[in-house]
Formats: C-alpha cells, structure tokens, sequence
C-alpha cells in the first residue's frame, strides 16, 4: 500500500518503544528494571478521579467545545495569574489531547513545508519528528553538560535563516533535566525578536523543579516576548496524570482560535470526563504536586550520587524534571562481556538484554553518547538498578 514520503521518514517514538519493550519484557517473566519510562509512577491522587467519577454521574459525557470546557480554560488562566502573574484571557487557551497534541497542533497552524524551528539537542524525541510530519524542518543546536546545557546564544543567532520561524525552548528539559536560566531565556527572546521568531516554550515539566528552584519561562520576560510565545503545558506529569490526554497551549487569541478550528476538525473536544479530572487537579488541594516533587528529588538526590560511582559514567545533577543524562562515551568502542559496544544504541540494547535494564540511548534524542535514564521509579527499583549497572559495566 502507498505511504506518503513524508510519512516514511517518521521513526516511532524510541521512549515508548523501549519502555514497551521493558513491559513486554516482563510479561514474559523477565525481571526488568525500566528506566526508560518518561512517566510519574504515583497513582493519580483519588479527588482527581473522584471529580471523574462524578462528572460521569453529573452526564458530563457528551461533545464539549473544541477547545474544552470554559472552566478548565478558566482555571488554567487563573492558574498562570496565580503562580507567574501572568494574564491571559480563557480565548487565549486551547485543550488539547495532551501536552504532545497541543504541540503537534502548533506545528500545523504555524509551518509551512521548508520552514526552520531552532530546536536545542539533546531534545525531547517528538519534537524534530512532529516538525517533519507536517513537512517543517529542525535546525539543531547542541548542547553539551560542560555548559550545563544552556545554548551559546551566539551559535544561535548564527544559526537563525531567513526561512527560521521558530524557535522551541524546553525547560524544564526532557532529557536532561537542566533547567535554563533566566539570562539564557533572556538571550534567546532577544534572538527571537529580533528576527520576528515565535517561540515554543513547553513547560510541562515546570511544577517539577528541585532544592527550591523557581521556573521562569520567556512569557514572564515582557509583554513583548509574551506576545510572541505559545506555551505549552498539561496535567500529565505535575498531577501523575499521563493516561488521561490533557494537555493545552496558551498563546495570543488570533493564534489560538487557528489552533482551534483545526482541531474542531481533527479530534474534536479532548475527553470530556478527563477534562472535568483536570478542572479538579487545577482547582483542587496542590499538597500531592508538592509530595510527589519531594519524592522525585529524594530519588534524583539517592541516584546522581550512586551513577558517579560508576567507572565511566558522568552524571551532571539534573535540576527538573525526573531524567538523568549521564554521558557514557568511556564505555563507546569497548567490548563488554565479549560485545562490541560502539554507540548509546548498542550499549541500551546490551543493558537491556544482558543486565535486564531499560534504558534510552542518546541517540534518540540527538546527543550520541549519552543515556536517559528515568527516575520515575520507587528508590527499591532504583538501588536494584544501579546495582545492575554496576555489575554489566564494570563486571
Ligand atoms: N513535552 C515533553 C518534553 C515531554 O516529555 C512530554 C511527555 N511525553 C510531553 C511534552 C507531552 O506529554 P503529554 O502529551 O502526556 O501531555
Ligand atoms: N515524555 C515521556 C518520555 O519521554 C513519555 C513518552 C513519550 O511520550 O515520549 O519518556
């Protein structure tokens, strides 16, 4: 059967193929520890599925706005206005089928083939791939952990053509964890005006931020910045509320409604139940946000120590989100149990099948070398998992 050129290039999503391969794994009686998920393991707290419950009960089960319900759109606005002072008007919000559909929706209503979207490597896997389905390109600027993963804002200025629409910033980061400071958001919302840039600035992992931290995103830089930035954000990680697909963007009105109208004809509504979950998770106690980030920095706190133990491993402690990225590169052109091991794919794939651990290669996400390993998982797993490491790299 036919498959367009474009669809052709698309690779599947590596995070959930190894993390599906880790599921499978254990299906069949294999006991794997899975680093490779990119989700909370909390179960997601009982008001948020009590208010799903119930919406079920109230009928809330029929077609709501394309966009989603007024109170949700209500209570995301008040939500910017509360933690970052930031005012929008609900027009300004589109819900969408999760944080990745709201960016895929921006990726529509904004490119045209051949149009450029700065994106900084190591980047999340979806985002040079969605870019391509819609006939976009990437153009990549790389970081490295010696800068701690901020952008040379002089290589990104160099790199702005007269074809760069975009540019995508991910802060929190997924997969580094690196959080970018405010003289790096600074720097490239100058480079952003001042070539008409729109910025994506996905901050799904901004609840998730350790040792106090605060998250500052583009929009809070001026009026200006924030008339050019879409920010993209969803419940998923902060409320361990993956499984129910809601996400948003939140952008300038004019924008927003494009974004709108192509969704009234792609999926219609998200899910009505799920958006009623979502209004609770927002509007309800925040104590859980608070407990699970506590959670997730005893673990980080227990990991980064235990991975820099680890002959030829190099771990740089991530300040967000729950990856470590530690780079791996004096394990690259060795032989491991009699394996040849020459990249970051061939060493997840020797962790997987030799040491029963799963892992995400760095080549996945544009930076050879490294590995992610996610520490959404319970300090046992976590200890177990080292320990394996341990032993598969060092013998
Ligand atoms: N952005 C980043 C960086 C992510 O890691 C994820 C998680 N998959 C998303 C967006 C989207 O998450 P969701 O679609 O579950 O809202
Ligand atoms: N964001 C998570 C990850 O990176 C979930 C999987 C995905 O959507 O890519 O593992």
């Amino acid at each position: 059967m036919k498959i367009s050129q474009r669809t052709q290039q698309i690779a599947p999503s590596p995070t959930i193929g190894m993390a599906a391969r880790a599921k499978q794994m254990q299906r069949d009686g294999i006991d794997v520890i899975s680093f490779a998920v990119g989700e909370p393991d909390f179960p997601t707290p009982d008001h948020i599925c009590e208010a799903a419950r119930q919406a079920m009960a109230d009928g809330h089960t029929k077609y709501t706005p394309a966009s989603g319900i007024a109170e949700l759109k209500e209570a995301i606005v008040q939500s910017m206005q509360q933690e970052f002072g930031l005012t929008y008007d609900p027009s300004g919000v589109c819900v969408c089928n999760g944080g990745k559909h709201a960016l895929m929706n921006i990726w529509q209503a904004l490119l045209d083939p051949g149009d450029e979207v700065i994106v900084f490597a190591p980047y999340w896997v979806s985002y040079t791939e969605q870019i391509k389905i819609v006939g976009g390109q990437s153009t990549v600027v790389m970081t490295d952990a010696d800068s701690n993963f901020q952008p040379d804002l002089d290589e990104v200025r160099a790199t702005v053509s007269d074809r760069t629409v975009a540019m995508l910033i991910g802060s929190p980061c997924n997969p580094t964890g690196a959080v970018y400071t405010r003289r790096t958001i600074e720097g490239l919302a100058r480079i952003a005006l001042d070539h008409n840039l729109t910025i994506i600035s996905d901050e799904i992992y901004k609840n998730l931020i350790y040792d106090d931290g605060q998250h500052f995103g583009p929009a809070m830089l001026s009026d200006e910045v924030k008339q050019a930035t879409i920010i993209v954000d969803g419940v998923s990680k902060t409320y361990s509320m993956t499984g129910w697909r809601i996400g948003w963007l939140i952008g300038p009105d004019e924008f927003v409604s494009k974004v709108s109208s192509i969704q009234s004809h792609q999926t219609s509504n998200p899910n009505s139940i799920a958006q009623y979950a979502a209004l609770a998770a927002l509007t309800g106690p925040q104590d859980c946000v608070g407990q699970m980030r506590e959670q997730f920095q005893r673990r980080r706190d227990y990991l980064v120590p235990a991975l820099q133990q680890i002959a030829g491993l190099r771990c740089p402690k991530p300040a967000g989100a729950f990856y470590v990225f530690p780079e791996v590169t004096a394990h690259l052109g060795t032989e491991l149990a009699g394996q040849r091991i020459d990249n970051s794919l061939q060493l997840a794939e020797y962790l997987l099948t030799q040491a029963h651990i799963s892992t995400v290669p760095g080549s996945a996400f544009g930076a050879e070398g490294y590995l992610r390993l996610s520490f959404a998982c319970s300090l046992d797993n976590l200890r177990e998992g080292v320990q394996r490491l341990h032993q598969a790299l060092e013998g």
